[in-house]
C-alpha cells in the first residue's frame, strides 16, 4: 500500500482496485471521508441510472496465464527437494479464506461450479447454520480483491438461476447501503431515526462482556460470538441474531461497544454496510410497520435444527442430545444427571428472562415507532434515501 504523501485524498486515489476502506484504515481515514461525504448527493435522484451506466462499462479482466510460455522442465539439481515439488492444488476453504486477487478469482470460479449445479453443496464446514446460497464474497470485496462490477460482469456470463439472482440482489443491496452511507456518514454514530435516541440509556458492562465472550447462556448467540472471534465470518442471519439479542433483549445501545466489537472481529468489515445493518437489527430505523422482537430460542431451533453449529462451537454442550442444545436450562435434574451435565457449572445460566425482555422491548419500540417524532423522521428518511428513479 502507498504511504500517504500528499494527504489523505491522494492516499485514497492511490489505493489499488479498492472501492472500500479497510478496517485498519478506518480511524485514520474517517475525518477526510466525512468531509468528502458531506459534499455528496442531497437525495438519490438520477443515481440509479448513473449506477447502471457505470456498471455496463468493461471491467479489468485478469489474465493469470504467463505471457511467456514456461519451459517444459527446469534444472532441479541445485534445488532442495521440497521446492521442486509441484504447488498444491487450490482447495477452497471459506472458513480460512486465502485473500488476494488470485484466490478471489479462484473462489468465484469454484462458486460458479457450485451454483451451476442444480443442488450446490454447503460451502462452509464451520457454519452449518449458513444457508446454501451464501457466497462468502464479502471479505474479497472489503479487501478490494474483487470489485462489485467485476462480480456482476462474471454473473452475467453464467446461466440464470435463483442462486445467481439472489447474489446479484444482495450485491445491489450492499451498493445501495454504501451509497446511502456516503450521503450520511453520521449513521456510524447516530440513529438514522432520531426518535430512537435516548431509549437505551443504561449501559450494563456485565451484559456486554457476556455477549462479547459468548457466555450469555443462549447457545445460538454464544456459538455465533465464539465463531466470529475465531473465523472473522458469520452468515447474515447469525449476525442479525447476535445484534438483535444485544439491542432488543439486553437492551444495550448498538453504539456503546456492540457494533464496534463486531467491527473488530469481522474480516469483511465495511463501515457503509456494517452500521446501517446494526441499526436495522436494533430496530432504530423506524420504517417498520409492526415491531417484531426476535425470539432467541425459536431462532436457534429454526436456524440450527440439528444443533450442529451449536455443538461445534460450544464443546461443553456436546454430551447433550441435539434437541436439548437449543435451550439447555429447560432440562430437568434427572436429564442433567443422565447426561452428566450441570447447568450453571458446565454452561452458564441465561443472563436474562427472554420472554420478559421480549415483551418489554416490543412495548417500548412500538411506543417510539408510533410517536409523532418517529413518523416525521420516517417521512424524512424515505424522502432522502428512497431510490427515486428505480
Ligand atoms: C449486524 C450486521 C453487521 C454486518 N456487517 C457487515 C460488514 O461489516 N461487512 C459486510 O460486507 N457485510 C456486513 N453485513 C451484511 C451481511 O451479513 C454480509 O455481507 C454477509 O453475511 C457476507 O457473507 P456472504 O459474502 O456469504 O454473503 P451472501 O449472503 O452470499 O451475499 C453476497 C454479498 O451480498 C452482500 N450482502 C449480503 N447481505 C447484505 C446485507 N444485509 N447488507 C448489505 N450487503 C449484503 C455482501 O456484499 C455479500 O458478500 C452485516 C450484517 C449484519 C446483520
Amino acid at each position: 500500500m502507498v504511504a500517504p504523501r500528499n494527504g489523505h485524498c491522494a492516499y485514497l486515489r492511490a489505493r489499488p482496485n479498492c472501492g472500500t476502506i479497510l478496517r485498519s484504515e478506518w480511524h485514520y481515514l474517517a475525518p477526510i471521508c466525512r468531509r468528502r461525504y458531506r459534499a455528496r448527493l442531497k437525495n438519490r435522484q438520477g443515481w440509479d441510472e448513473r449506477r447502471r451506466q457505470t456498471w455496463r462499462q468493461a471491467t479489468y479482466e485478469p489474465n493469470f496465464q504467463l505471457a511467456v510460455p514456461a519451459p517444459d522442465s527446469l534444472p532441479t539439481a541445485d534445488l532442495p527437494p521440497d521446492i521442486s515439488k509441484p504447488a498444491p492444488p487450490f482447495v477452497p476453504d471459506p472458513d480460512a479464506p486465502a485473500l488476494g486477487e488470485t484466490a478471489a478469482w479462484q473462489w468465484l470460479h469454484h462458486l460458479a461450479q457450485q451454483y451451476n449445479q442444480a443442488k450446490p453443496s454447503r460451502l462452509s464446514q464451520l457454519n452449518p447454520a449458513a444457508p446454501l446460497t451464501d457466497a462468502h464474497l464479502s471479505a474479497y470485496l472489503a479487501y478490494g480483491n474483487l470489485s462489485l462490477r467485476q462480480i456482476l460482469h462474471f454473473i452475467r456470463q453464467q446461466p440464470r438461476n435463483r442462486y445467481w439472482a439472489t447474489l446479484s440482489a444482495r450485491l445491489l443491496q450492499r451498493n445501495d447501503l454504501i451509497q446511502q452511507f456516503e450521503m450520511d456518514w453520521r449513521m456510524e454514530r447516530e440513529n438514522l431515526n432520531f426518535a430512537f435516541n435516548g431509549i437505551r440509556i443504561k449501559q450494563n458492562e456485565t451484559y456486554l462482556a457476556a455477549w462479547k465472550s459468548g457466555t450469555t447462556g443462549f447457545p445460538l448467540i454464544d456459538a455465533a460470538m465464539r465463531c466470529v472471534r475465531q473465523t472473522g465470518y458469520l452468515p447474515f442471519r447469525l449476525r442479525a441474531a447476535t445484534m438483535a439479542f444485544l439491542t432488543q433483549h439486553l437492551w444495550l445501545d448498538w453504539r456503546k461497544g456492540g457494533a464496534a466489537h463486531l467491527a473488530q472481529m469481522l474480516l469483511d468489515f465495511e463501515a457503509g454496510v456494517h452500521y446501517p445493518n446494526c441499526q436495522q437489527q436494533a430496530l432504530c430505523t423506524g420504517s417498520i410497520a409492526e415491531v417484531r422482537v426476535a425470539d432467541p430460542v425459536k431462532q436457534a431451533r429454526t436456524l440450527d435444527p440439528d444443533a450442529a453449529f451449536i455443538r461445534h462451537w460450544l464443546p461443553e454442550l456436546r454430551s447433550l442430545p441435539p434437541q436439548l442444545c437449543h435451550a439447555p436450562w429447560l432440562m430437568t435434574n434427572l436429564e442433567q444427571q443422565l447426561y452428566g451435565f450441570q447447568m450453571g457449572k458446565d454452561y452458564p445460566l441465561p443472563i436474562i428472562h427472554y420472554e420478559q425482555t421480549q415483551i418489554f422491548a416490543t412495548t417500548e419500540l412500538n411506543r417510539v415507532c408510533r410517536s409523532l417524532t418517529a413518523q416525521r423522521e420516517t417521512a424524512r428518511i424515505n424522502a432522502r434515501y428512497a431510490s427515486i428513479d428505480s
